[in-house]
């Protein structure tokens, strides 16, 4: 058993490294890292909106001194989940990939807010979005990229303390990085890592992924902060591998025998992975992985809103009940 409960908020990791996750890891529940040597700290993301964001930073700040300025924030990918909040994170250089910063208006938030508060008009897609992101608030959100960019890898000082910033992607996105603290044998992933959860190739390829899986499990670390979902070990790095790579040959006969992404998607049987958090995940995994195997020159830009109505089609064939289900209810929010 885990040493670390998976509840809401900070945990001190130990040595001036903290997580603060947020349960259940679903659609928009992620996880941040803080780390500080003397009176500096560095910010690993922001959530999906103000309101937790500045929970998160009030929370951090009231147990840790150097978190009452934050010098720099590094975004792991530029997912509005890990970035929304960038704007509270007032007067630090925010570094991340320069993939990060091409992908970073991929998810604007007053999009998302117009298709939460006028759901009917996208119809399925609109509905599952709204049912995915309701617990969220996207107003007054400013879009606030990065002010720094690196490519392959860059190492930050923390006060005395070595920060190594790894590029892994495209991968999960199209510019993920790991935030490696060698000398704590900490690792915050962003979302390389879903722990308990379907992971979701928006971008690819599924074998860059792969070997970014075995980068983590080369690396001498006890302590694995995953983007979402509880602190993780190498057990879990190891299962989501098992993961993308049972869905990588489930596919590949697929695309093989001419069957298309959709149907594929529907025909694999997800065995052992069918109770993971938001398994019709598969679907936009599925179809990176056709766009893998086609190898074309130029790999095509996929807008995320169509994949909400086939997501929700699968979603409802296997059987599981809404996103966010019990949150709602403990809220008081509307299906
Ligand atoms: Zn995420």
């Amino acid at each position: 058993m885990s040493k670390w409960q998976f509840t809401k908020g900070l945990h001190e990791i130990g040595n001036g490294c903290w997580a603060y996750l947020l349960p259940d890891g679903s659609w928009g529940w992620n996880n941040t890292g803080l780390v500080t040597d003397g009176d500096s700290a560095l910010l690993v993301d922001t959530l999906f909106d103000l309101k937790l964001t500045a929970e998160m930073l009030a929370e951090m700040r009231a147990a840790i001194p150097a978190a009452a300025e934050i010098d720099v924030l590094v975004n792991t990918h530029a997912d509005g989940d890990h970035t929304f909040g960038n704007q509270l994170v007032e007067g630090a250089r925010i570094i991340a990939t320069q993939g990060t910063v091409d992908d970073f208006d991929r998810f604007d938030p007053a999009v998302l807010a117009k298709i939460c508060a006028n759901a009917e008009d996208y119809g399925v897609a609109g509905a599952f979005m709204k049912e995915c992101f309701r617990p969220f608030d996207f107003s007054g959100i400013t879009l606030t990229p990065p002010n720094e960019v690196f490519t392959g890898n860059l190492t930050v000082m923390v006060g005395e303390k070595k920060v190594e910033l790894i590029e892994v992607g495209p991968a999960h996105s199209l510019g993920d990085a790991l935030i490696h603290v060698p000398e704590d044998k900490v690792v915050y992933t962003g979302d390389i890592l879903f722990t308990e959860g379907t992971p979701i190739a928006w971008y690819g390829p599924l074998a860059r992924w792969i070997k970014a899986c075995d980068t983590l499990l080369d690396m001498d670390v006890d302590t694995i902060v995953a983007g979402h979902g509880p602190i993780s070990t190498k057990d879990d790095v190891r299962r989501m591998r098992d993961y993308l790579i049972y869905v990588t040959e489930q596919a590949r006969s697929r695309y093989d025998a001419g069957m298309d992404y959709l149907s594929a998607a529907h025909d694999i049987d997800l065995g052992e992975y069918r109770d993971w958090n938001d398994a019709e995940r598969v679907i936009v995994t599925v179809q990176t992985l056709y766009d893998d195997f086609d190898n074309a020159p130029e790999r095509p830009t996929r807008a995320p809103i169509p994949y909400f109505a086939e997501m929700k089609a699968l979603r409802d064939k296997l059987g599981r009940g809404p996103v966010h289900e019990a949150y709602c209810k403990a809220h008081g929010i509307d299906h």
